[in-house]
């Protein structure tokens, strides 16, 4: 208990190495014994170190929070069907991905770390610069040739160094990996911590919901920080003997980019890179997503499926919410029109959670 663990080859190291990935090259994963006590949850600020007995940073001293998370549930009506959405696009940065920068960067504050490397078509970018800002460490952030400027202003805001690649966003992650060998990797993509924050979402759910779980979350997925996080929520959850079950995954990609749902349909363990059509879907645009194995094998644990949206479904979906009065980024309209189809399936009733990942205000 309480260490790294390597996915390929079972290799243990302490949390305290300075290591984002095995010696093997391997993906790292975090085994740590999630504690809750309700009691004094509840009297507790409302943001995600509420939960700090399931967070593995060591010292509060080392603790770089924007009194994040404890966003809003609210119920919508969607094809006459009544279903919760998180609020996960009010964040200090815009994004969800904020879960994920504050431990990861509370745990970057406390190896003594002050100089970090990312890479992203955005958000994560965004993310990990504030925290990096608040926490005075330097960072330097990677970015493909097709990041909107919106969120290329973003992250030069907060005075992240960053480096433009005149590639794709999975070429751009290609070189950053090879560049990247003697420093520290701050990737929401291969960084275990990154996943001990976006987790928090799961415990939020089901505080919100008066220690329950859902039957059912809907969410969009790229490279799955936020699906494997939530996975490892339920689970922190489920051992702990607070819920019962974990829901089911739903799992949703865009039709033009969907590696991980060609992969589910045809019945692979592993996903292959495609290659991939513009979507308006820009944050979940992977085509091959580096935990893409580990996303199916929980979308497959948790009973939950793979769906795959279009352009235009997309698109509807964001305007019927833009005339609700939300104004999401794109990519959050993902899980919204997946959450449709989902409906369209399901024949009894279920209580369906899904989440708005990104704002509008930088689309
Ligand atoms: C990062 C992100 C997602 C989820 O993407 P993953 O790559 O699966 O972590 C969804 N929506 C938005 C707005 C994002 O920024
Ligand atoms: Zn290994």
């Amino acid at each position: 208990m309480n260490r790294l663990i390597c996915s390929l080859c079972n290799k243990e190291y302490s949390l305290n190495e300075k290591i984002w990935k095995c010696d093997c090259e391997g993906l790292l994963d975090i085994d740590f014994k999630a504690k809750f006590p309700l009691e004094k949850i509840k009297t507790r600020q409302p943001n995600i170190w509420r939960y700090r007995e399931a967070i593995p940073i060591d010292n509060d001293s080392n603790i770089v929070s924007f009194n994040e998370g404890f966003t809003p549930i609210l119920e919508f009506v969607i094809e006459g069907r009544p279903v919760l959405i998180k609020q996960d696009h009010l964040f200090q940065t815009g994004s969800f991905k904020d879960r994920g920068a504050s431990v990861l960067v509370s745990k970057i504050k406390e190896l003594g770390i002050d100089y970090v490397i990312e890479d992203s078509s955005g958000n994560a970018g965004c993310a990990v610069s504030a925290y990096c800002a608040k926490a005075h460490i330097d960072c330097e952030i990677f970015v493909p040739q097709d990041i909107q400027e919106s969120k290329l202003k973003q992250i030069k805001s907060y005075g992240a160094k960053v480096n433009k690649v005149s590639e794709s966003r999975e070429k751009t992650a290609e070189l950053v990996l090879k560049y990247v060998q003697d420093q520290y990797y701050a990737s929401h993509c291969w960084n275990p911590f990154f996943f001990q924050g976006t987790k928090t979402l799961a415990y939020e759910i089901c505080e919100q919901l008066g220690w329950k779980a859902p039957d059912s979350i809907v969410l969009p997925v790229g490279n799955g920080s936020l699906l494997l996080g939530v996975f490892i929520g339920f689970n922190d959850l489920l051992k702990a003997g607070i819920i019962k079950k974990i829901p089911k995954i739903i799992a949703v990609q865009s039709k033009n980019c969907a590696p991980l749902y060609i992969a589910f349909k045809n019945k692979l363990d592993n996903v292959f890179p495609i290659s991939k059509l513009n979507t308006i879907a820009e944050g979940i645009s992977i085509s091959n997503p580096v935990r893409g194995k580990q996303i199916i094998e929980a979308v497959k644990i948790s009973k939950g499926d793979f769906i795959a949206v279009s352009e235009n479904k997309i698109k509807t979906s964001l305007k019927e919410m833009y005339k609700k009065g939300f104004y999401i980024e794109p990519t959050s309209a993902v899980a919204i029109a997946g959450l449709k189809e989902y409906l369209h399936q399901l024949s009894k009733s279920e209580l369906i959670v899904s989440v708005f990942t990104g704002h509008g205000l930088k689309k």
